[in-house]
């Protein structure tokens, strides 16, 4: 499997950059390092501050977002707009990206803003870190998380699932394409059913387009496909799909345990993965091959799924 390329904040897991001289630690980070290709940045440092520094804060002057010095007020707002200008965004490839949370260079969000330098509270509304909004305003389509909201165990696995289905998206030829389109059926109808039919009509290219137009065209439906978190209806509107290929097999009473694990799922008391583990029991047990191959049941590597969820950040 080709490995997912995450740009990731230099201070998680991989330098002790922070303004203190400090690392964020980060199991889950240390996790992924195996299987993932991290590139690393560290904007403060790499636009030329030292380690240690006085930390830096937002302020909102006169309708505009400037990076200064918390102490001293010193404005590093030209410097932090020059990196950016000449951070090679284009070149990165990336299929996702984890920030620092709440710096106010590589936030995403909630990154508190000051009226001023000094002992003043925070003003009432939030706001993005710098480089990390020109990374959104670049990548809009692309996950961006940052390592506070991935202890939540659904916004990880939406993440998760989407870089890796995107790094798997590498066909070579039309062959491929039809395979990944197929393998990734059911994925793709819990997160979005109206894309999957749309890239179901890309692939079968009445229009006679190139390969590559087609490739091309498809692969930003693809990226559309994880804007939002799958919602558990959609989830269960697929089990019940898949249930269809063996249901009759089944006997009254596999039946209907199986109808009332469902229920539990709805009602937030089974995890999806317990749902999906009987269904593949079955599979395994009809043989049914088509449903062997659906990614649905393996979207990322199985050692990094972890069900632990902090509880603390919500979507
Ligand atoms: S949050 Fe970003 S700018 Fe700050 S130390 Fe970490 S990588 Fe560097």
């Amino acid at each position: 499997m080709m490995k997912p390329k995450i740009l990731i904040s230099k201070c998680i897991e991989h330098c002790q950059c922070r303004y203190d001289g400090t690392m964020i630690k980060s199991d889950f980070v240390q996790m992924l390092k195996p299987f993932v290709e991290f590139i690393t940045v560290c904007p403060e440092v790499e636009m030329g501050l030292s380690i240690p520094r006085q930390s830096l804060r937002l302020i909102y002057h006169e309708g505009n977002i400037q990076l200064i010095e918390s102490i001293d007020g010193q404005d590093h707002t030209e410097k932090m707009n020059a990196f950016i200008r000449d951070f090679p965004l284009e070149q990165l490839n990336i299929h996702g990206s984890i920030l620092k949370n709440r710096s106010p260079s590589c936030g995403i969000s909630s990154v508190k803003t000051y009226s001023s330098h000094g002992k003043v509270p925070a003003l009432a509304f939030k706001s993005v870190g710098m480089f990390a909004r020109a990374l959104q305003n670049h990548y809009e389509d692309l996950p961006i998380e940052d390592e506070g909201r991935l202890s939540n165990y659904v916004i990880r696995d939406h993440f998760l699932t989407s870089i890796f289905t995107l790094a798997r998206f590498n066909p070579l030829n039309h062959h491929e394409l039809v395979e990944f389109h197929s393998q990734n059926k059911y994925l793709l109808m819990a997160y979005h059913q109206k894309n999957q039919k749309i890239m179901g009509r890309i692939v079968a290219n009445h229009e006679n387009l190139s390969f590559e137009a087609v490739k091309k065209t498809y692969y930003i439906y693809l990226k559309g496909v994880f804007l939002e978190p799958v919602h558990p209806g959609k989830n269960e509107n697929v089990i019940l799909h898949m249930f269809g290929y063996f249901s009759q097999q089944l006997s009254i009473e596999e039946r209907n345990f199986y109808l009332e694990q469902i229920k539990l799922y709805r009602q937030h008391k089974l995890p999806f993965p317990a749902l999906m583990a009987m269904m593949y029991s079955w599979i395994i047990r009809f043989d049914v091959e088509y449903l062997k191959q659906q990614t649905i049941f393996e979207p990322y590597p199985k050692e990094i799924l972890n069900l632990r969820d902090s509880g603390k950040e919500r979507i």
